[in-house]
């Protein structure tokens, strides 16, 4: 694996991988690298010849008063982890290098990056959207992967990739969980023991509100009851548990199409989210 933190050496590496027109899945990450992000690398090497993986702590992305201090850094330990996966090109660059001395221009994400974790974190998507749309021009991938664990996130990037006609296949990775469920993240690393123990009430609550909706129960009241006990299980804030519209994240009472619960909360001062996905149960032909 060839490791490239110098913009100007990326062309050259990137025109000898794709000698032959071999084909290349590019996986964006921020690294500390987990088990989830393995995943994607896992299917970015079913689904292409060379993988590029690249570790890039945005410092777009972080409000202020967000972690971007503290985020985990660990890239020699990254770089062995992509390695093992058969990661063919790491591509490392340092914030000068993503945003140059003068750098004004950007994406706007449009209204998905308005609601939900765009509300309570404002400019994170338009940060998150410049950043990719970077990283799509620096590397020119055929595919990209990207981890439902962010769904939000996952359907800015879809959104933005074909309004800007990008030519590359979005690809969506499945949450890769802990075994109690929690959804495995870098900063699951802030939780204290007791704070990770608690952590589980999280998926546990979308678990408890999804089976009650799709077996027909009222949504507003399922959704009050994850609220509640996750603030028992000592979140707080709880920022939103919501049942949305599983392509335009718009708010559902019903569930009538395909659908996704997501939630945001923080615990001990550690934000965390996460989401299910939800299908309107089967009408049955008579
Ligand atoms: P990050 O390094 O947190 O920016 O994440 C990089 C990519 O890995 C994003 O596409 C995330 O959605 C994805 N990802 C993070 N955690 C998980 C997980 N537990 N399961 C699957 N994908 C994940």
């Amino acid at each position: 694996m060839q490791m490239i933190e110098d913009v100007g050496k990326l062309g050259a590496a990137l025109a000898a991988l794709r000698a032959g027109a071999a084909s290349i899945a590019l996986v964006p990450t921020m690294g500390a690298l987990h088990a989830g992000h393995m995943a994607l690398l896992a299917e970015a090497r079913r689904r292409a010849r060379h993988v590029v993986a690249s570790v890039f702590v945005n410092p777009a992305q972080f409000g202020p008063g967000e972690d971007l201090e503290r985020y985990p850094r660990r890239l020699k330990e990254d770089a062995a982890l992509l390695e093992e996966a058969g990661c063919a090109l790491l591509w490392a660059p340092d914030a000068g290098a993503m945003y140059p001395s003068g750098f004004a221009a950007g994406v706007d994400p449009g209204p998905l990056g308005g609601i939900l974790e765009g509300a309570r974190r404002p400019g994170h998507f338009a940060g998150v959207a410049t950043v990719v749309a970077k990283l799509f021009n620096q590397v020119s991938p055929d595919i990209a992967l990207f981890g439902e664990k962010d769904y939000q996130q996952l359907l800015v990037i879809r959104r933005m990739a074909r309004d800007l006609d990008f030519p590359v296949e979005i690809v969506a990775v499945p949450t890769v969980r802990e075994p109690d469920g929690l959804a495995l993240s870098s900063r699951n690393a802030y939780l204290s023991p007791a704070e990770r123990e608690a952590a589980r009430a999280l998926p546990e609550a979308l678990q408890e509100a999804a089976r009650a909706i799709a077996s027909g129960g009222e949504a507003g009241a399922a959704l009050a009851k994850a609220r509640a006990r996750l603030a028992a299980a000592g979140f707080d804030p709880v920022d939103y548990v919501v049942l949305a519209d599983a392509g335009t994240l718009a708010g559902m009472r019903r569930l009538d199409r395909p659908a996704r619960l997501l939630a945001a909360a923080s615990i001990g001062g550690t934000r965390l989210i996460d989401n299910l996905p939800l299908a309107p149960p089967k009408v049955k032909r008579r």
